[in-house]
């Protein structure tokens, strides 16, 4: 069977997909012709749906799973994995700043702390570029940004994050590129902000399957959030910019700006962070439910962890 579905070209293969997927009588109609006779002449109708279908499906799989396979052999796509899953460690090619840019990043990211402590930490997920410079300019308690940090968090936004080792793309555009405040709702005690369309309704789907227990750890970031987690992580990795953008997108390239959130345990903490957030009855659930759609899996494409609270929405 898995010969004569090769024959038949990829794009049957998936036509055949919704069939073995809801074992329906009624999807037959959709199947191509040309394979529909195919099934005909080599299955009995009357286990067509149980046994052919679904076999059909394991065979794609399978031969899926050996293309995995044979890339994965490939010496740089191992070196590439092994960098997402040892995350923390340190690799021979990673990029590090200059003992003076480290200087600068910490200098920078003391004034931006003062920032979020002015305005506030919800407020903070969301203020833009300019807003940023200005609280510097009006409280005296934060300072005004030097030409020099401010010139550093241009070029940091504008880098090809691709130098480091981050393979996402970039969402936000303009350095002062707004969240349009009017188009959010806080969420009630949780500090986080989602889109009023397709992120509230997605996180109230998910409050409904799974109950109280589940909760928003992080809503929509916008250019500068971002820009303060990604030094944060930066300063804890000695200035290793690669460490820092396998566990965080950096400025510019997190799609915590235009739709996806993640969430937690209620009482469960920093942990909600790592792989032990997968082994709560909220994750389970999640998955039960077949709500789970993750931004980063398991050996993902971007470069990144595998994070299992990160919530796709966009
Ligand atoms: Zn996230």
């Amino acid at each position: 069977m898995r010969q004569l579905l090769q024959s038949k070209g990829s794009s049957d293969l998936a036509a055949v997909a919704p069939v073995a997927e809801d074992n329906a009588v009624s999807a037959l109609p959709d199947v191509p012709q040309k394979l529909a006779d195919i099934v005909e002449e080599h299955a009995a109708a009357a286990d067509f749906h149980e046994v052919s279908a679904p076999s059909k499906l394991e065979n794609k799989v399978a031969d899926l799973q050996a293309d995995l396979e044979a890339a994965k052999a490939d010496p740089h796509v191992k070196e590439y994995m092994q960098k997402i899953r040892y995350f923390e460690g340190v690799f021979e090619d990673d990029y590090f700043i200059s003992p003076e840019e480290f200087k600068l990043v910490k200098q920078t990211l003391a004034r931006m702390s003062r920032v979020q402590r002015t305005v506030g930490h919800g407020n903070f997920n969301l203020i833009s570029f300019d807003q940023m410079v200005k609280y510097g300019r009006n409280f005296s308690q934060v300072g005004e940004f030097t030409k020099v940090e401010l010139d550093y968090l241009e070029q940091l936004f504008f880098a090809d994050a691709h130098t480091y080792g981050f393979y996402g793309e970039k969402v936000m555009s303009g350095l002062t590129q707004r969240i349009p405040s009017k188009e959010l709702l806080k969420v009630p005690k949780t500090g986080h902000f989602l889109f009023k369309g397709k992120s509230l309704a997605f996180y109230e789907k998910l409050r409904k399957g799974v109950g109280d227990d589940i909760v928003l750890t992080s809503g929509i970031r916008g250019t500068v959030k971002q820009m303060y987690l990604f030094l944060s992580k930066v300063a804890q990795a000695d200035g290793n910019m690669s460490k820092a953008s396998r566990s965080l997108a950096p400025p510019g390239y997190s799609y915590h700006a235009v739709g996806d959130f993640d969430v937690g345990k209620v009482g469960f903490g920093y942990r909600n962070f790592t792989e032990d957030f997968a082994e709560t009855d909220v994750y389970k659930k999640l998955q039960d439910l077949g709500f789970l759609t993750l931004r980063y899996t398991d050996d993902n494409k971007f470069g990144v962890r595998y994070e299992p609270w990160h919530i796709q929405v966009v």
